[in-house]
């Protein structure tokens, strides 16, 4: 498979990140489908960390409402790594419970900044998704 991103979607989570720095930025990403992105939803990282990141419960219940409401499914969810590359790092991994979405880092460590996604399950890296 392969996912679809839509240039303002890209656009936005990018400010997003970039705002953030040099603290750790996040949201849900969702679609029409599970392989399309034409909707951000921007979320809190409530550890204020540059290292870590974790959701606001609330926030993500009020994602999947959103989503629901809009006949939109989640396709994953993303966050930045400020300074480290664009792959999960072993915390993600034993964070990233659903193996059903898709993990999306946007690294900012070089000068061009790299968006991966991920498909983690049990603790692993079971795919790296081509994004278009
Ligand atoms: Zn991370």
């Amino acid at each position: 498979m392969s996912v679809t991103i839509s240039e303002s979607v890209y656009q936005a989570i990018l400010s997003q990140a970039l705002a953030d720095a040099p603290l750790e930025s996040c949201g849900y990403l969702l679609g029409p489908d599970g392989e399309t992105v034409t909707e951000h939803f921007p979320m809190t990282n409530i550890d204020h960390s540059a290292e870590h990141f974790s959701f606001d419960p609330k926030e993500q219940f009020a994602a999947i409402k959103y989503a629901r409401r809009n006949g939109l499914t989640v396709v994953g969810n993303w966050h930045s790594h400020p300074a480290s590359p664009s792959r999960p790092s072993e915390e993600d991994k034993r964070l990233a419970l659903d193996p059903n979405i898709l993990y999306f880092i946007l690294s900012l460590a070089d000068e061009k900044p790299v968006l991966n996604a991920f498909r983690v399950k049990d603790g692993e890296v079971t795919e790296k998704i081509p994004l278009r």
